[in-house]
């Protein structure tokens, strides 16, 4: 990567990297059985999920640019592991950015180490058109009341804490977007119950449920941020989340280009490595063309990110392109290994089914491209 890495960064991607190494040889046993409670564990005392939080919560005071380098690494081992990380920071970076000092106080340290968050946006009639969301948050003497039905929750069943977007806008008429608050649910809460685990098609290390809120009782200190301000956190969530899932389309289309070189020198056809033939040569050069591509997008908006500058449009261009790129380079490694590359004993066909993912979730690709051209058209 062309960039000089602080000691933190260097520290992180060292211990991702290892992790990742611990975790491939048990990518198959995720996708075949679902989310692995061990390797969980083991997560957790990596270090890995406190690499975004400041010391004083008991992290590694890492900025957008650590956590690319941190979901790269992983998900060349488990994109799966990685998806379920970067859902853990979409819900810790809204409290870091919108919490107050007492909400941070509560909440952050058990990021450190001790669990992870969620982020509950998407709703069953409400996915690309966030601002439909329809779980209500009425105001009660002391706080809210929420009813609602959340959906496609990354760590639903696994989390202590989710942000939930819920609409507060419940009598005297819709404000659209700005109707929509943020609020910090704990998981003890009676009033919030967990669906069943999605029987996906990848990324089935990690747990995705929907979220069903009851006479949701919470107090006035669970609002996050501003009253109508849930949709800009959301938003401005996503587009960190985007910058994470382009490092993760990145670290899928590595590993595909590394089973694919190892299996182009290894097998043989018309008696030599297949890799001589120039039709081989030219899809390994695609995938590491568009590799370094994805690497570099990601790189110039997780930089953006991580100095303040606004980032919405270089998020949106790293996500669509490196998401896109990884489908395509783990498509072509199964071509490169012929009917090997058909059969559930070898690595790619789950590079692809973990990659679509990227394509949908925090942005369908579409409503990405919609945004990119409507920045350029507008000059921004
Ligand atoms: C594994 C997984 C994990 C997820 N984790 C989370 C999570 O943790 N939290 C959360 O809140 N959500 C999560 N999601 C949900 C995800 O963010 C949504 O799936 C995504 O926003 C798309 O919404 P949708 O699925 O409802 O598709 P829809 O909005 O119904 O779109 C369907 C199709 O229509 C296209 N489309 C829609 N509108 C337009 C338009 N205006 N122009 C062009 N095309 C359009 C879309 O691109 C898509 O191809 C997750 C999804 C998956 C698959």
């Amino acid at each position: 990567m062309l960039i000089e890495l602080t000691e933190g960064q260097r520290i992180a991607q060292k211990t991702a990297r290892e992790f990742a190494a611990e975790v491939a040889p048990h990518n198959r046993e995720m996708d075949l059985n679902g989310f692995s409670q061990t390797l969980h564990d083991r997560m957790m005392e990596t270090g890995l999920p406190g690499v975004l939080l400041p010391a004083e919560y008991g992290g590694l005071g890492g900025d957008a640019l650590s956590a690319v380098i941190v979901l790269y690494e992983l998900a060349k081992g488990s994109a799966s592991v990685a998806l379920s990380l970067d859902a853990n920071w979409l819900g810790v970076e809204a409290i870091l950015r919108h919490g107050s000092d007492e909400q941070k106080k509560k909440y952050l340290p058990m990021s450190a180490g001790k669990g992870y968050f969620a982020f509950a946006l998407t709703e069953p009639g409400a996915g690309s058109d966030a601002a439909a969301v329809s779980a209500e948050a009425k105001k009660t003497a002391d706080g809210y009341v929420l009813d609602g039905v959340k959906s496609w929750c990354t760590n639903g069943g696994l989390a202590g804490v989710y942000i939930v977007m819920a609409r507060t806008d419940c009598e005297g008429g819709r404000k659209g977007a700005n109707g929509i608050s943020a609020f910090i649910v704990e998981r003890a809460n009676p009033g919030l119950a967990i669906g069943l685990d999605e029987d996906k098609m990848g990324m089935r290390g990690s747990r995705t449920t929907n979220l069903l809120l009851k006479n949701c009782n919470v107090g006035k200190e669970a609002l996050l941020g501003k009253e109508g301000g849930g949709f800009k956190i959301a938003m401005g969530a996503l587009d960190g989340a985007r910058v994470c899932i382009a490092a993760m389309g990145a670290g899928i289309t590595e590993a595909a280009l590394d089973v694919s070189r190892e299996f182009a020198n290894r097998r043989e056809a018309f008696g030599a490595p297949i890799a001589n033939i120039q039709a081989i040569q030219f899809k390994i050069a695609e995938m590491a063309i568009g590799l370094e591509a994805a690497k570099l997008l990601t790189l110039e908006a997780a930089r953006k990110r991580a100095s303040g500058e606004r980032h919405t449009k270089e998020a949106a261009m790293a996500k669509f392109f490196s998401s896109s790129h990884a489908v395509k380079s783990a498509m072509e490694a199964i071509q490169i290994h012929g009917a090997r590359g058909y059969s559930k004993d070898v690595l790619p066909e789950l590079l692809l089914r973990d990659a679509k993912m990227l394509e949908i979730g925090e942005g369908a690709n579409e409503v990405l491209l919609m945004l990119i051209g409507r920045a350029e058209l507008s000059g921004k």
